[in-house]
């Protein structure tokens, strides 16, 4: 263990109280992707509270916050995301969301505020850094096409060497990070068909093209894909979520509109997955004298772990955190906008586990009365300092 980070730490843990507080006032005024100016304002504010430069307005709502060391070296691009949800609160704490339909159900109020917290530290200490750490405050990860994207086009990794971000976990105990090398999530695609038939007389199906049954047997085709198309050992998922055609019960439909999500956990066969549907399309046209449209809208990218990122999240885990478990992480199929940032830079994304003893932190995230232990934010703060430290700091027994 280094005496500066284990120092840095400590710091970190007496900032704990207003950590809370930060957390707690996003809690209670939350704001939807896309339209955070309110958290967005009160983010840089708090920034340029510290004496940290700031760079407000990137790619929209995003926030850069940049902490210069004294010394030359690398740059750690540091990120949180700080949007909200579409859900009424069913909580009645004394931070309940003031702004009825939405909700901070995932935790990036909570992300926001450790970042905050470890901005404050390294400002602090600034002196003792070899390089520098950006601050990347990033909104709308929730809501395709997500804000990563757009701050990335509009210079967020200028200069960033490697970038790391954490997700709060209420599947995970508190005490808990974990990660994994390579695909640790999905992409995610939204796919819109539209097929047009032809209506008619429930009594004279000949002199017509009715949409619903060939719209039928494109979702019994649409599963066949994963099943048939996809090499059995990698994870797919094609979900059909919306099917509506017809009117009346004698009546033919002219036209059906189905949607669906493709998510999978390699490039490849995501792209394999979209080149299928388009071919089931083409097929479905000729067999069946339709036509169509398609609507194929691309999500965030598979997230990608790098290795030697992943690796050192472990080692400081075990090393500084004798308190904390570090494991080895199942990919799932949810998406996360970070993968942008993995497409750019080196670096690696982990979960910081926050259920407790106390049911009310048990509430899957998007839960109208989700919940975590606070304290967990502590754990997110301590990675991030030792992901600092390990890149500019000089060593403490050496
Ligand atoms: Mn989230």
């Amino acid at each position: 263990m280094t005496t500066q980070v284990s120092h840095l730490f400590e710091q970190l843990k007496a900032h704990y109280d207003e950590i809370v507080a930060i957390r707690r006032h996003l809690h209670k005024y939350p704001e939807l992707s896309f339209e955070e100016t309110n958290t967005s304002r009160f983010i840089a504010e708090q920034l340029r509270n510290l004496g940290v430069a700031v760079r407000e307005r990137v790619g929209g709502n995003g926030v850069l916050g940049f902490i210069k060391g004294k010394n030359p070296g690398k740059t750690i691009g540091l990120r949180a995301d700080f949007d909200a949800l579409p859900i009424q609160e069913e909580n009645d704490h004394e931070y309940v969301s003031t702004n009825p339909g939405v909700m901070h159900a995932c935790g990036h109020d909570g992300h926001t505020a450790s970042l905050l917290g470890v901005a404050k530290v390294l400002q602090e200490n600034r002196h003792l850094l070899h390089g520098n750490v950006v601050l990347i405050h990033q909104h709308a990860e929730e809501k395709p096409p997500g804000g990563a994207k757009f701050m990335i086009e509009d210079g967020a990794l200028d200069g960033v060497d490697y970038v790391f971000g954490a997700h709060l976990a209420t599947e995970l105990p508190i005490g808990t990070v974990a990660s994994r090398k390579g695909a640790m999530m999905a992409s995610v695609d939204h796919f819109k068909i539209k097929i047009f038939g032809s209506g008619g007389h429930g009594a004279k199906p000949h002199e017509t093209l009715d949409s619903i049954t060939v719209g039928s047997r494109l979702v019994t085709h649409l599963q066949q894909i994963v099943s048939r198309r996809v090499s059995p050992i990698e994870p797919a998922v094609v979900t059909v979520g919306k099917f509506h055609a017809g009117n009346a019960f004698n009546i033919i439909a002219d036209t059906a509109e189905i949607e669906g999500t493709v998510r999978a956990l390699n490039k490849e066969v995501r792209e394999k997955i979209e080149q299928e549907i388009r071919a089931l399309l083409e097929g479905m046209k000729i067999a069946d004298h339709v036509d169509y449209e398609l609507d194929y809208l691309h999500g965030y990218p598979v997230l990608v772990n790098h290795a030697d990122e992943v690796e050192l999240i472990e080692r400081l885990v075990k090393e500084n955190m004798p308190e904390v478990v570090y494991e080895t992480k199942e990919p799932e199929l949810g998406a996360e906008d970070f993968a942008y940032f993995l497409e750019h830079r080196p670096g690696a994304y982990f979960k910081v586990g926050a259920r407790n003893d106390d049911p009310a932190t048990h509430f899957p995230h998007h839960h109208p009365k989700f919940n975590f232990d606070e304290k967990a934010l502590l754990i997110i703060g301590q990675v991030f300092l030792g992901i600092v430290e390990h890149y500019l700091m000089e060593r403490g027994h050496e």
